[in-house]
């Protein structure tokens, strides 16, 4: 491992963990050279015409890792950062989601390179229509189903939805995370944010760890940190420190969830929160706290600061928060990790229902998303921990042994091999 931690390719971070569960489970090595590498990649141009009239030309990227168990799925990210080597290590992960939590789809991530805060509402329906035009070929509601990620959200999906009609005929299948009113599923947007919560009470009772009080620190306030530190509170837990881009706010007694949010609503930010003292966001992560949530952009954890977070358990509600070497300072400190691709499946398991009830034009109420959430999500939980218990492994393990069996043996009975 390099110490250029910037340097070090986070495809590369995600196939490390890959490479110890091929070990582990002694998989054949025509099987691994197939789960190693993604099935197909597509870049595509972006150009958009901006609102002053120029055209500035962005690059679009969709991955599809593996699609061994069912139909590409997984969600497209507008950010900066979303290069190749990113969208492939997503894409790697949403194949081991799949899996884990076994709903019937493979893996596949999207990007566009760019700043959507920098575009204006017409601007990014220009290029999101460009992008989805420039990809449909390999899109289908049999073939590859996107989502929203970071930098997108309902509306992003409504316009994919809407030109991807516009070629191939109305099909509300072909996107999850739409709009109520264009066929999305009650309790979708909810979902990243419940199901983490959902296995956070479940794995920390397993470990008789006291809920009540629990102090729970958070970075990132977006589509999956605001709805954890909601649903926390009436839990028991304290949520005592959140923050944004922008920066974040602490107070060890504890933060009013709902005042936050209408202060954010207001303010664009949690940061000036009355009451509550500022923080960076690096300072948030070594906060004195019980529970400790990268809910915002990848590899924040590292063996640089790792050593220093003073939490018992993180919860991963991030794609790739931490490195491989923050895992092992992890391990190493007897901190518990519950890994992204367990803690925040919610999202893509009712993106599964969402596209379950699409294909039967039929709605289901939130209670029912929410119960069949809970029993799907906490299933995974409890394969990882029956595994977990019983091989001194850690949980990250654990959950790409499972999958990572589930993926070859698919791929087996299919014959790839
Ligand atoms: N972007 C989300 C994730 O990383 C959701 C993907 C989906 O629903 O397809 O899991």
């Amino acid at each position: 491992m390099s110490n250029m931690a910037e340097k070090v390719s986070a495809f590369e971070e995600v196939c490390s963990v890959f490479d110890w569960a091929a070990d582990h489970l002694e998989l054949d090595d025509s099987l691994r050279e197939i789960l190693r590498r993604p099935w197909r990649e597509l870049t595509v141009s972006v150009p958009v015409r901006l609102d002053n009239g120029k055209v500035q030309n962005f690059t679009g990227y969709r991955v599809q890792y593996n699609a061994a168990r069912g139909p590409y799925k997984g969600g497209i990210r507008y950010h900066l950062d979303a290069d190749i080597d990113e969208v492939r290590a997503l894409a790697s992960l949403m194949t081991w989601k799949t899996a884990l939590v076994d709903i019937p789809f493979g893996g596949a991530k999207g990007g566009v390179q760019c700043n959507p805060r920098a575009l204006t509402t017409n601007e990014l329906n220009r290029l999101t229509r460009r992008f989805t035009a420039n990809i449909h070929h390999i899109l289908g509601v049999n073939r590859d189903i996107p989502a929203p990620d970071m930098g997108t959200d309902s509306q992003t999906m409504a316009w994919m939805m809407d030109a991807f009609g516009q070629i191939e005929g109305h099909s509300p299948a072909i996107v999850t995370g739409k709009p109520i009113e264009l066929g999305g599923s009650y309790g979708r947007t909810a979902a990243p944010g419940r199901g983490a919560v959902f296995v956070l009470e479940e794995a920390m009772k397993h470990r008789e760890m006291a809920v009540q009080g629990a102090q729970v620190v958070i970075q990132g306030f977006g589509q999956v940190g605001s709805w954890i530190a909601r649903l926390l509170p009436p839990l028991g837990f304290n949520v005592v420190a959140v923050s944004d881009v922008r920066g974040g706010v602490y107070d060890p007694k504890g933060l009013d969830v709902e005042q936050l949010l209408a202060h954010q609503k207001e303010a664009g930010s949690v940061v000036r929160f009355p009451g509550a003292e500022p923080v960076t966001n690096q300072e948030l992560l070594e906060l004195p706290c019980d529970v400790l949530v990268p809910a915002a952009v990848e590899r924040v954890i590292t063996q640089e600061n790792a050593p220093r977070i003073k939490a018992r358990v993180v919860l991963e509600a991030a794609n790739h928060p931490s490195t491989p070497a923050a895992d092992d300072v992890f391990n190493d400190r007897g901190i518990l990790v519950i890994p992204d691709v367990l803690a925040n499946a919610g999202g893509v398991i009712v993106s599964y229902f969402e596209w379950v009830q699409n294909i039967q034009q039929y709605r289901w109420d939130e209670e029912r998303v929410n119960v069949e959430l809970k029993r799907i999500i906490i299933g995974a939980l409890d394969t990882v921990q029956a595994r977990v218990d019983g091989q001194s492994i850690t949980m990250r393990q654990a959950s790409m042994a499972v999958a990572v069996q589930r993926v070859a043996r698919a791929a087996e009975i299919r014959g790839f091999v």
